[in-house]
């Protein structure tokens, strides 16, 4: 297929994505875009939850390789200004998830036309950024009938120069949990704390407490990060809170830093309540685990750049990021690597960062994703 004809194509696709965002789990118009061009492709496909697709293309009998795209939007008001903006107010493509269903849809078309010698799957994933999105599609089968035996995935990313690709093995990001902390204390007259327990001041000391684990209880060596986000407490200025609730995140790199700081939460919690007199509830979820791209299939990723794009054209991305992403979950089924695909231009103004109300893409991006995307599973399938 011409450069030229790809590119028209999924700029098209992309903008028609771009201009109707949706948010996690309600992608009822993204799904219904993707399920056009499939059946204008004769890739059968089927709807695995309301909004997630899962599509199938045998070659032949060689093993099974599953191609990951994101759907999702954001909650924010598009400021671009572009014709092709947002036409949902409050709800904007800040992420490149549109860009990352477009280049899925071209790699599917690019391997349409030159079968693969096994199987390809192609999977068009919900609600990324709430998480839970790749989970809910691996729960539906997505990785059985066939198995999948790796799984590749990609984002595009500002902070590389559109042409480029930047893929490493090991750690990619992070693994992200959340936390709840309700603290029980006692209201009463402001006038009158002896009367009370307050549990604004347990709040606060709490607050400041916890940045002791990352300071004083992680290995200084290990990444990890603890944010509390929300500390919510009291009614008015002179009523005793008698209660308040904290909520965060963390963030590390390590299994065994993650199991770590939970316990030491807790342990602090504990500890600061009963001091006081109050009592708490505590809650720990795990939103995503570390996304660790396998060595062989990273290394399989960059041979197949580097013959695509020149050895100059594929970077190293560097240290990893504290951010998480849910293609990790894939990554615990099968082995596999999550690529970025670089979207920069300054002439563009396209370097702006992920989730702001100004970010937008170098479109000729659309054309390196898709075709490394297609020849990364047209290689696999033909391993015997
Ligand atoms: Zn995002
Ligand atoms: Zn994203």
């Amino acid at each position: 297929m011409k450069d030229s004809d790809l590119l028209k194509e999924l700029i098209s696709i992309r903008r028609e994505i771009h201009a109707h965002p949706e948010l996690g789990n309600r992608e009822f118009k993204t799904a219904k875009v993707i399920e056009r061009v499939l059946k204008g492709l004769k890739i059968p496909h089927k709807r695995v939850t309301p909004t997630g697709i899962v599509a199938t293309l045998k070659g032949g009998e060689g093993p099974c390789v599953a191609l990951r795209a994101d759907m999702d939007a954001l909650p924010l008001t598009e400021v671009t200004g572009k014709p092709y903006a947002s036409k949902n107010s409050g709800v904007m493509h800040a992420c490149g998830h549109d860009a990352h269903v477009a280049m899925l849809l071209g790699a599917a078309r690019l391997l349409k036309n030159r079968p693969p010698r096994g199987t390809v799957k192609f999977l068009f994933q919900p609600n990324e950024e709430g998480a839970g999105g790749a989970r809910e599609l691996i729960k539906k089968g997505a990785m059985k009938n066939p198995r999948v035996q790796a799984t590749f995935g990609l984002h595009v990313n500002p902070r590389f120069p559109s042409g480029t690709v930047a893929i490493k093995a090991g750690p990619l990001m992070a693994a992200v949990d959340r936390f709840e902390i309700e603290i029980f204390g006692q209201g009463g007259h402001a006038a009158y704390p002896h009367e009370g327990k307050d549990a604004l001041l347990m709040a606060s000391e709490l607050a400041v407490s916890l940045q002791t684990i990352v300071s004083r209880k992680v290995d200084p060596l290990e990444p990890a990060v603890l944010t509390v986000g929300t500390l919510n407490a009291g009614t008015r200025y002179n009523i005793l809170a008698g209660s308040a609730l904290l909520t965060g995140t963390v963030r590390t790199l390590s299994e065994k830093t993650r199991a770590l700081i939970p316990k030491l939460i807790r342990r602090i919690t504990e500890g600061i309540t009963r001091a006081h007199g109050g009592k708490f509830r505590f809650e720990y979820e795990s939103a995503g685990s570390v996304l660790s791209n396998d060595p062989a299939m990273a290394g399989l990723a960059y041979r197949i750049a580097v013959a695509l794009l020149g050895k100059a054209k594929v970077l190293e991305p560097g240290l990893p990021s504290m951010g998480g992403e849910d293609f990790s979950e894939y990554l615990k089924h099968s082995p596999g690597c999550f690529i970025y695909v670089g979207t920069a231009d300054p002439r563009m103004k396209t370097g702006i960062p992920w989730h702001h109300p100004r970010f937008d893409l170098d479109e000729s991006a659309l054309p390196v994703g898709a075709r490394l995307l297609a020849a990364v599973a047209g290689e696999f399938t033909a391993r015997a």
